[in-house]
């Protein structure tokens, strides 16, 4: 009989307030949609469990407020993270805009984890950790339903060449209300997160001591 491993991967939402964050995790986990609007107050996952080929997988998907300062998630909401997904809202510009700075700023809470894991790797095993440029990101434009989509602002290909340019992220268009497409691209998240869960392992291990030394020499270098 084959072996199977359950593997816990985790993934984190990003992106502006009010784009759809928590409706799209509500509406894969629990199958639910509100119109409401009630802001999430910092951040908290829920889990789901999918099988991806012969792997159980469990998909801890961190959600958060959109308008909370990176630093204030603290460094541990980034810490082993297997995939980083972004939403906008294709009816807003500036949801879209401000993509970048998602990107970015994620980019640079996982280069200082890296250079944290490069330094412990130095002092024993050769084996080389993941590379923060080629971190896997998902990009998800959210709200298409709204107005039978006349209202939205940023085309299909815009955000394909956004993505193009950010070394071929996975593109979904979706709608959490109309439970468009959620499934499929969080099928995606969680392939993607897998793929990215080997480096994670080893990453993991020892960190705590870590973070202190690398504080005392000063930071991040990139
Ligand atoms: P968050 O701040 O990114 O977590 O956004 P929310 O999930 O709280 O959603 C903000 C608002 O947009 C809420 O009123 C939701 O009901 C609404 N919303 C979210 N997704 C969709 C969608 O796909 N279509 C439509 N029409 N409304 C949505
Ligand atoms: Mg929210």
């Amino acid at each position: 009989m084959a072996m199977r491993r359950r593997t816990l991967l985790k993934v984190i939402v990003l992106g502006d307030s009010g784009v759809g964050k928590t409706s799209l995790m509500n509406q894969y986990v629990h199958k639910k949609f509100s119109q409401q609007y009630k802001a999430t107050i910092g951040a908290d996952f829920v889990t789901k469990e999918l099988q991806i080929d012969d792997r159980l997988v469990t998909l801890q998907i961190w959600d958060t407020a959109g308008q909370e300062r990176f630093q204030s998630l603290g460094i541990a909401f980034y810490r082993g993270a297997d995939c980083c997904v972004l939403v906008y809202d294709v009816n807003v510009m500036k949801s879209f805009d401000t993509l970048d700075n998602w990107h970015e700023e994620f980019l640079k809470q996982v280069c200082w984890n890296i250079h944290t894991f490069l330094f412990l790797l130095r002092r024993g095993s050769e084996a080389n950790p993941a590379d923060p440029k080629t971190f896997p990101f998902i990009l998800l434009g959210n709200k298409i339903d709204i107005d039978g989509g006349n209202s939205r602002v940023v085309s299909e290909k815009k955000a394909r060449e956004w993505c193009a340019s950010k070394g071929n992220i996975p593109y979904f268009e979706t709608s959490a209300k109309e439970d468009y497409n959620v499934d499929a691209a969080f099928f995606c998240i969680g392939k993607t997160a897998l793929a990215n869960e080997p480096e994670q392992d080893i990453y993991f291990q020892g960190i705590p001591e870590a973070v202190s030394e690398t504080e005392q020499r000063g930071g991040c270098a990139c």
